[in-house]
């Protein structure tokens, strides 16, 4: 083994699956250098995962990757689940108000495919065949020593480490991070092929009887995902072939299901696990480096590409601008809660589909179809599942006491969606002007004659601040004709508010919004209340207040009309 000479780099990523490829291509965006390495020679080819949901498509979207998506994916709206064959719901994502109300399906090695591509394209480099073999930290740096397929050695010095190396992760492990939680006791089949059965084709369907559970979904061209619970413990994947998957689903009732033209056959046993910490000094974890649950509901894919979109920015910011770590320390308070969530619902919803006990089946099968047909509880876990119950209004980011509001988004939850009018009376979205590695901030005027003095205010403010490139864009949203301000200086640009807007997010009295680069309201508040801004900016910007970069709204402003 020889030694090689030793390299630095600000950022090692550790792993090249799809949480550290987004987290690769972030930071690519943000022009911050990295490494990013994977001891697997090649990108792997079988599918693992499949279901990319509504709000991992928002992140892909502000990538612009999601058009490519779709054109691989197919569109799953609807979810159906059975007790012995009878249905018990059917959840509906059509009724999601969102922009992407369906599951993309579409396979993890797909998924992996095309973040890869863009990350070459933007100019990165995946170092394949090196494995991270050890790690430590003090308080100038971290050190890692790489080994590459030829066994020759590679010391490098990172100023981060983000631990993307799965749930046996090694930087974990170097981390003395505890990952407390327990296998699954049954393992399952997992096949993916051509399917023949007289059902629903285009929707997913979750059989669950006193024997188990089967999930059927649909895959691309014209694929199916089957999962079946397995009662053999020693079966392994060496020894499965697709005439055992169809004994299993015929043992188990389903004799009108058969699946033939197996892409993908695996006997996999699930764990459901939690680190202990997100961070440890330098080091980080995201995915299943720091969470392992079921796969029910799709959520480990999801929430890892949710991790490093959080982390991304954050590193980024610390890096260029000299950022608070506190910025940091929020990664662990917004996203281990996220996955304690997760984590909670799929043991719960393991444990309602797999109800052994007759009677407990029989309170199960009755209650489940009341409650499921109200609009509130589907509502619910349609929103758990597809990633918008996400809210970090209670962490470090998110300080200030909380506004109460009529509606529409609070601190702390994601921007949605909305349509605001250029002059001419052309359509814009807002997901058109979040889209980028900014923040956002949306001034909202209303009708009071205060309006346009706050407006002015923070117009100036804004012209006065100075920003590093690309840090933060405003946006003036004004109603209609309502008055001839002439303010633009410190704006990106000025658009007309829609009614419809106004209503979804409720600021006829007008209002702020500071969107966070990741799409979740950094602060709102009222227009009068602009100099909270400040306060946001000195805490976590501390270098910028230093460097009287800041932007600086008086905090009793000087209301004239
Ligand atoms: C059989 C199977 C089926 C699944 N089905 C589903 C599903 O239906 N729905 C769902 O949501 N999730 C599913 N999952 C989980 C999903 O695949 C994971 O949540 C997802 O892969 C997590 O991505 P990741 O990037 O965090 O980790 P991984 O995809 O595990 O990637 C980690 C990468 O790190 C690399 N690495 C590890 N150690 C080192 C090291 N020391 N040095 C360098 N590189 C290293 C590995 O080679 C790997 O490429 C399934 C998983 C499996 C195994």
């Amino acid at each position: 083994m020889s030694h090689q000479a030793k390299g630095t780099t600000p950022v090692l990523i550790v792993g090249a699956g799809p949480v550290g490829l987004l987290l690769g291509l972030q930071l690519q965006r943000f022009g911050i250098p990295h490494r990013l390495i994977d001891k697997r020679p090649q990108r792997q080819t079988f599918s693992k995962a499949f279901a990319i949901h509504s709000r991992s498509m928002e992140v892909l979207e502000d990538l612009g990757l999601l058009e490519q998506l779709l054109a691989r994916a197919v569109r799953v709206e609807q979810m159906n689940i059975y007790s012995n064959r009878k249905r018990l719901i059917t959840y509906n994502l059509g009724q999601l108000d969102v922009p992407y109300p369906f599951t993309a399906s579409i396979p993890q090695n797909c998924v992996e495919e095309i973040l890869e591509t863009r990350y070459l394209e933007s100019g990165g480099r995946i170092e394949r065949g090196i494995e991270l073999h050890s790690l430590i930290q003090n308080e100038h740096a971290a050190h890692a020593t790489l080994n590459d397929e030829r066994g020759n050695r590679q010391s490098l010095e990172c100023t981060l480490v983000a631990g993307c190396d799965g749930g046996f992760s090694h930087v974990r492990k170097a981390s003395g991070i505890a990952f407390d939680g327990a296998p699954y006791k049954r393992p399952y089949i997992i096949a993916d092929g051509t399917l023949s059965w007289k059902g629903e084709n285009s929707s997913g369907h979750v059989f669950t009887s006193g024997d188990g559970y089967m999930m059927l979904f649909p895959l691309p061209g014209g694929k199916h995902r089957v999962v079946i619970d397995c009662e053999d413990s020693t079966l392994t994947t060496a020894d499965l072939n697709i005439e055992r998957v169809n004994a299993r689903l015929h043992e188990r009732g389903f004799e009108d299901i058969t699946l033939s033209d197996p892409v993908w056959l695996s006997v996999t046993t699930f764990q459901h696990r939690l680190a202990e910490q997100y961070r440890v000094g330098r080091f980080f974890l995201a995915g299943d480096a720091c969470h392992v649950h079921s796969p029910i509901g799709g959520q480990g894919l999801n929430t890892g590409l949710q991790d490093a979109y959080n982390l991304s920015w954050k590193i980024a910011h610390v890096l260029n601008h000299d950022a608070s770590q506190t910025l940091l320390d929020s990664y662990q308070a917004e996203r281990r809660p996220v996955a304690q969530t997760v984590l909670k619902n799929t043991q719960q919803q393991m444990h309602m589909l797999n109800m052994k006990h007759p009677l407990l089946r029989l309170l199960r099968d009755a209650l489940v179809p009341t409650l499921a047909t109200t609009r509130r509880f589907q509502n619910r876990i349609m929103k758990q599942v597809t990633g918008f119950q996400i809210d970090y209004a209670t962490t470090l980011l998110a300080p200030q006491a909380r506004q109460t509001v009529e509606q529409g988004p609070l601190t702390g939850q994601r921007m949605p969606d909305g349509t605001v009018l250029e002059q001419n009376g052309d359509a814009r979205r807002l997901f058109e002007l979040l889209k980028g590695i900014h923040y956002s901030l949306f001034v909202f005027e209303d009708n009071t004659p205060d309006s346009e003095a706050h407006c002015q205010q923070i117009a100036h403010a804004l012209s006065a601040a100075r920003w590093p490139a690309n840090f933060l864009r405003a946006y003036l949203i004004r109603i209609p004709a309502s008055t001839d301000s002439t303010i633009s200086a410190g704006f990106e640009a000025r658009y007309d508010m829609t009614d419809v807007l106004r209503e979804q997010l409720g600021v006829k009295n007008g209002g702020l919004f500071l969107v966070r680069p990741d799409g979740y309201l950094a602060l709102r508040c009222d227009l009068e209340q602009g100099a909270q801004l400040n306060s946001y900016f000195e805490r976590f910007y501390p270098a910028f207040t230093a460097a009287k970069r800041l932007y600086s709204v008086p905090t009793a402003l000087p209301v004239t009309g």
